[in-house]
């Protein structure tokens, strides 16, 4: 299958480990030019390194807390001074969260809302005009089942998430006239170390390792019997970037192995 992607400029936020680097290095096996935002600029600096010497695109580490207003102002005038324009927008940084609704403070819940949502309302603000002047472009965000089917330990994180899908669904209907796709992805159970984390956090102090933890979630949960990986996401993720998804607007993509348990 020829996607027809050689030759474009991705940005990825969250694109130095888990499914944002499967997705950079997904789109740079198609020939695609790619910028990891992440907050250690030195990871994101390295995964870059190897992209390039990998595929021989050009690729940019760019550090950058994408929650901050002038963090993202700073990450979309550096990687457009280096490459002179974008096509690809992939908002994927976010992670997981553990509260109640009744203890979590203010600030937690103002947290999560400016890396989930207003990161990528700042960053298509910031890449839109670009991607206007080379006639397109396509911004995709990586939310999760969760915007549809909560876990019972991350409120904020459903929360947020069910936001992010509603923001893609408006920013699409605003920028489709413009030849600019946008939709967003909801991913089920997928091992990143995000979800290693996750795990060693629950079962701390518990009689079931993290691995075991891992394990029971996917067998009780997914139909599928176990986790994705990042690849598994990243492809579907290449596929909407590519001129063979040109129909694919404003609509939300479970990849979840089945997992969602309603008809959407
Ligand atoms: P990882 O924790 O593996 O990676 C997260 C990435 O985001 C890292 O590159 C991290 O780099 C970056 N990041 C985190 N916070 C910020 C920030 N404030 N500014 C800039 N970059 C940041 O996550 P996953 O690959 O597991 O998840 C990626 C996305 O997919 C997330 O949005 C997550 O919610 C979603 N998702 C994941 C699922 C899963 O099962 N793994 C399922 C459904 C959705 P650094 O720490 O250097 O900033």
């Amino acid at each position: 299958m020829d996607t027809q992607l050689k030759g474009k400029v991705a940005v990825i936020t969250g694109g130095s480990v888990g499914i944002g680097l499967a997705v950079a290095q997904g789109l740079a096996a198609e020939g695609v030019d790619v910028a990891i935002i992440a907050r250690d600029g030195e990871r994101a600096h390295a995964r870059a390194a190897e992209i390039n010497a990998a595929y021989g695109v050009r690729t940019l580490g760019v550090a950058a807390d994408v929650s901050r207003a002038d963090e993202c102002d700073r990450a979309v005038a550096e990687i457009l001074h280096a490459f002179g324009g974008v096509d690809i927008l992939i908002n994927n940084a976010g992670t997981g969260s553990n509260e109640t609704v009744m203890d979590a403070t203010d600030a937690k819940w103002q947290y999560y809302w400016d890396l989930h949502v207003m990161a990528a309302v700042r960053l298509s603000r910031g890449f839109v005009p670009a991607m206007r002047a080379r006639g397109g472009g396509v911004i995709l965000m990586n939310a999760s089942i969760c915007a549809k089917q909560p876990l019972g330990y991350e409120p904020i994180y459903n929360t947020s998430k069910a936001a992010l899908v509603m923001f893609s669904k408006c920013l699409s209907n605003e920028l489709i006239p413009d030849n600019i796709r946008v939709n967003a992805v909801n991913p089920g159970l997928v091992l990143t170390p995000d979800w290693v984390k996750t795990a060693t956090q629950l079962t701390e102090g518990t009689e079931q390792t993290a691995e075991q933890y891992l394990d029971k979630i996917a067998k009780d949960n997914a139909p599928i019997g176990r986790f994705g990986t990042p690849e598994e996401i990243a492809n579907f993720f290449v596929f909407l970037c590519s001129p063979l998804a040109s129909y694919s607007v404003g609509s939300t993509y479970f990849v979840d192995g089945g997992w969602l348990n309603v008809v959407a």
